[in-house]
């Protein structure tokens, strides 16, 4: 079996770590925020569990900062941590120099 990338067991969002967990389900993802937890459907392909990641992230993120009305907007949120998907992923130049800056901080 070929080596697959894992998502991070804990992402943070604000002050907040969220547990990331995969299970089965008929949704790709949940994003509970009293629970602070994410959840992935096992069954998907590699980046599509990384944009539901970022989607799901997404609406942590926007709840996080007050913005409740935008995160139940699926339609916005779709769009946006799609474009923000695509960005990371096809810079990976973008994500070393991320990477280098958060070493810093
Ligand atoms: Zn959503």
């Amino acid at each position: 079996m070929s080596y697959r990338p894992k998502p991070p067991t804990t992402i943070k969002i604000g002050p907040i770590p969220f547990d990331v967990i995969k299970e089965p389900s008929e949704n790709s993802g949940l994003m509970e925020y009293e629970d602070q937890r994410i959840t992935l459907n096992d069954s998907m392909g590699l980046h599509c569990e990384l944009e539901t990641l970022l989607h799901e992230s997404f609406h942590a993120m926007l709840t996080c900062i007050g913005k409740e009305e935008l995160s139940d907007n699926e339609g916005f949120v779709q769009a946006a941590s799609n474009a923000l998907t695509a960005l990371l992923i096809n810079n990976i130049d973008l994500i070393r120099y991320i990477n280098e800056v958060a070493r810093k901080a």
